[in-house]
C-alpha cells in the first residue's frame, strides 16, 4: 500500500496547517506562510556588495563635490564669485565623482 504523504507545515503567522505548495495561508491569508524569505549566501554577498557600492558612490560624489566647491572658493576673490564658482565647481566635482565612483564600482566586481 502506498502511503499518502501530506506535506503540511504550520503557518508562520497563525500556526494553522498549510500545504507546502500553497501560495498563501488559507486560514489567515498570509502571503508568506513559511516565514520571511531567507536569502542564500550568494544573495547576501550580492546585497553587501551593493550596499558598499552605494556607500562609496555617496562618499566619492560628496568628496569630489566638496573639492570642486573648495577650488571654486580659492579661484575667486569676491563674495559673488565665491557663491557662483563654488556652486559651479562643486557641481562639476559631483558629476566627476559620480563617474569615478561608477567606474570603481564596476571594476571592483570583476
Ligand atoms: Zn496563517
Amino acid at each position: 500500500m502506498g502511503q499518502i504523504v501530506r506535506q503540511l507545515t504550520n503557518c508562520h503567522d497563525c500556526g494553522h496547517a498549510v500545504s507546502v505548495n500553497a501560495g498563501r495561508c488559507p486560514q489567515c491569508g498570509s502571503a508568506e506562510p513559511f516565514g520571511p524569505r531567507v536569502f542564500s549566501p550568494r544573495e547576501q554577498r550580492q546585497h553587501r556588495i551593493e550596499a558598499r557600492n552605494d556607500r562609496s558612490l555617496a562618499v566619492i560624489t560628496l568628496g569630489c563635490g566638496a573639492a570642486g566647491a573648495f577650488y571654486g572658493l580659492l579661484t575667486t576673490s569676491t563674495l559673488f564669485g565665491h557663491v557662483i564658482f563654488g556652486c559651479a565647481y562643486g557641481l562639476v566635482g559631483m558629476i566627476i565623482g559620480v563617474a569615478v565612483a561608477f567606474v570603481i564600482n564596476i571594476t571592483r566586481g570583476i
